[in-house]
Order: structure tokens, then sequence, then C-alpha cells
């Protein structure tokens, strides 16, 4: 039903009879927001809460990031959860490096934030000494409400990221700092 469809807000601008006006990045900045498509790199029990995030109850669909993609190539939200061994942090960091700019990373989990209960000499302890990440969900596991509430947070990172930052030196030094390339 036509009425039941919610719209967006506008982005701030000018709007007078028949015309709106704003700025190109706060256009860019809502579309890509609400059309964030995720790379799930699940290894572990994590990737369970995600999958009932994705499913019918708690409905993705609903924040526009339904699209899973299972090739670096077209994602640009890289969701880790679960357990990250050091053998693995070279395949995720392949994995990051293969998406192309704008793309974002949420650490979901305890394991990925900070290697979790598993303070071992094989287990990374937590996915931003290899890559930077945007957002963390704590918990072991974290509620699909809580994924959810990173997913809007980043939505707000998103919405209000300047399109020229990713050419910005900060944000190729904060690369630089990682030892990645930047293209
Ligand atoms: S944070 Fe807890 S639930 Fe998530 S992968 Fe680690 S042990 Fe499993």
């Amino acid at each position: 039903m036509a009425e039941n469809v919610k719209m967006v807000e506008a982005p701030a601008g000018f709007a007078g009879e028949g015309f709106f006006a704003t700025s190109l990045d706060k256009v860019v900045g809502l579309a890509r927001s609400k059309s964030l498509w995720p790379l799930p790199f699940a290894t572990s029990c994590c990737g369970i809460e995600f999958m009932a995030t994705a499913a019918s109850g708690y409905d993705l669909a609903r924040f526009g990031c339904e699209r899973l993609s299972f090739s670096p190539r077209q994602a640009d939200m890289l969701m880790v959860m679960g357990t990250i061994s050091k053998k693995m942090a070279p395949v995720l960091r392949q994995v990051y490096e293969q998406m192309a700019e704008p793309r974002w990373v949420l650490s979901v989990g305890a394991c990925a934030c900070s290697g979790g209960i598993f303070d071992t000499y094989s287990v990374l302890q937590g996915i931003d000494k290899i890559i930077p990440v945007d957002v963390y969900v704590p918990g072991c596991p974290p509620r699909p409400e809580q994924i959810i509430d990173a997913i809007l947070k980043l939505q707000e990172l998103v919405k209000t990221e300047k399109m020229s930052r990713r050419e910005s030196p900060e944000y190729k030094a904060l690369l630089a700092s990682y030892g990645i390339n930047v293209y």
C-alpha cells in the first residue's frame, strides 16, 4: 500500500515552489547510507546472530541492506563476526583490500573487537590490529537489536561523510598506518 511507504527525510537544503536545492555531498551520502551492501565475514557463533538479524524476524531489508555480497568487489560494508585466528587474519585483510572505496567496517562481537574470551597465542586480539574499524558492537554474542543499532550508527556516519574524505591526507595516513596501499 503506497500510504504505508515511509519516505526518508530530505537532507538540509533550500526548498521553494517547484524546486529543492542541496549539496551533492548530502544527496550522495543519503543514497549511500540507505543502500549499504554487506559482506558478512562470519567465522563463528556471532555469525548465527547475524543470520537471525537478516531473517524475517528482524528483517535487514528495512534498512536497505538485505543484499548480501560474498564478493568483496560488490560490497561496501564489511561485517566481521566471530573469532579471527591469526591464520585467518591475512585472509580478512585481503578481503578488505579487495573492496572498493568507499568501504566501511563493522566489528561485531567481543571476539572481533578484542579477541573476546580467547586471550591466546592463536587468536587476533581485535581486527583493528589489521584493518580500520568504523563501528564496534560489544557482546558475546550481541543481540540482533545491537547489530541493527550498529548499522543505524554506521548509516549516520555514511550520510554525513564528505565525498572528498577518501582522498584526504588524514584518510590516506590512516590506511598507511595499517600498511595498506592507497590506489
Ligand atoms: S563474541 Fe562470543 S558469541 Fe561472538 S564469536 Fe566470540 S565467543 Fe562466539
